[in-house]
């Protein structure tokens, strides 16, 4: 087992690099270790926070209480069936390294979703999405340790109530369950879908027509680096607000008042989406600075740290872009980053 390390900085383990120090901090690289350190005295009644790589969190204050970060590792092939290639991966691998993985091996699926930052385990906490495909879409099953009783318990994709950057890892069994592993149903035969944006754009200018799953990763790798700050370089956790979803009639008002405000189809029945980082920057935040915190220049819906700022003040930061869009949209954003 890992060692069980008391005052411990989080500061190079979270994407915005704000200070913020655990009570008691632990690696665990097995299932055994992972419940045995459940059982510590020390820790066995503090609160629980279950780290990857820290790129979807927020730190305002201290954690008075124990961090884990799952650093489970393994990529197995379980077996395939007329359509699919069944593929376990451990929660603690990298997500980009196992779509690097994914393609070198012809399982196809995942490369619209290259290049996101963080872990396979974090993956179905917030169903990942990016340029028109999510985790769901691929996911087959996932195994996560009960905290309170050790169980090893599965969950299938109904269990996991994948919504909008959603699931019930983030609503009703939030804190329960930590996830050791996810099994993935990856196609044999690609399902090219470059309907998203400009990724047919930026495949036509690499001069591809007849694009490859190594084509479609390759594009997407190229648009997320010059449209992404990347958190070495200026910290930040991507979109800090999730796309507001309203009802029909509230966003043909809106549209009435402001015809270009971009709008896209909801999957929630009666509602449709709207651009979150197009409402922000309508409230002239586009890469305003305040301090040491602001957002990107290129995409106003990432809240970057310029350096030196502290997770408060980064909150205090979204918190004002909160109450102008709410001033001047009558909608109320929802943070994305979990904060802590
Ligand atoms: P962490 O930040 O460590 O944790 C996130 C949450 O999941 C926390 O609540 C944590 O407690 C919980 N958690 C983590 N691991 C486990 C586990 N094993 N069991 C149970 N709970 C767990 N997200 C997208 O969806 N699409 C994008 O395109 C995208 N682009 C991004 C770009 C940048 C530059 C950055 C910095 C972030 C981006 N994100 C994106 C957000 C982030 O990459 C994802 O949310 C990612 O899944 C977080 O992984 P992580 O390991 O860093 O999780
Ligand atoms: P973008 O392409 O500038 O688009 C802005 C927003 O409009 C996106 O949030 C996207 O919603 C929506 N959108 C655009 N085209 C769409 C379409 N054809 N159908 C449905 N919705 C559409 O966004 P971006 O910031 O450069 O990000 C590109 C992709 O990477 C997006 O999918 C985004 O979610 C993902 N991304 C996510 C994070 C994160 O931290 N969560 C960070 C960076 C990028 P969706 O977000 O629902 O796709």
């Amino acid at each position: 087992m890992g060692e069980l390390l008391a005052n411990y900085s989080l500061k190079s383990l979270n994407t915005f690099g704000v200070e913020a120090k655990a009570r008691y901090f632990m690696e665990v690289s097995s299932l055994e270790a992972l419940r045995a350190v459940l059982q510590l005295p020390e820790v066995k009644n503090l609160p629980l926070l279950v780290l990857g790589e820290g790129s979807n969190v927020l730190f305002t204050r201290h954690f008075e209480g124990l961090v884990l970060k799952i650093n489970l590792k393994g990529i197995k092939f379980l077996g395939k069936d007329s359509q699919f290639y069944y593929i376990q991966a451990a929660a603690g691998e990298n997500w980009h390294q196992f779509v690097q993985t994914c393609l070198a091996n012809h399982w196809a699926g995942v490369e619209n979703l290259s290049l996101i930052p963080g872990t396979v385990g974090a993956a179905p906490v917030q169903n990942i999405g990016a340029y028109g495909v999510e985790l769901k879409d691929v996911f087959y099953q996932l195994e996560a340790v009960d905290i309170t009783s050790g169980k090893l318990c599965v969950f299938s994709k109904q269990d996991c109530q994948f919504g909008y950057r959603d699931s019930i890892f983030k609503r009703q069994v939030k804190g329960k369950y930590i996830i050791t592993s996810v099994t993935f149903q990856l196609f044999q035969e690609p399902r090219i879908n470059i309907s998203y944006g400009n990724v047919k754009q930026t495949l036509a200018e690499m001069g591809i027509t007849q694009p490859t799953i190594w084509d479609v990763s390759r594009a997407i790798i190229h648009i997320r680096q010059s449209k992404l700050p990347c958190p070495t370089r200026l910290g930040n956790a991507g979109s800090f607000f999730k796309n507001p979803e309203v009802p029909q009639e509230q966003a043909t008002f809106l549209k009435s008042l402001y015809p270009h405000m971009p709008f896209y189809p909801s999957e929630k029945p009666g509602k449709v989406k709207l651009a979150a980082g197009w409402l922000i920057e309508q409230c002239g935040w586009k890469g305003k600075r305040i301090g040491k915190v602001g957002t990107y220049d290129r995409q106003a819906l990432v809240v970057v740290n310029y350096g030196g700022a502290s997770g408060a003040e980064i909150w205090q930061l979204a918190e004002q872009i909160r109450a102008s869009v709410a001033e001047k949209f009558n909608l109320w954003l929802e943070p994305e980053v979990q904060v802590f």
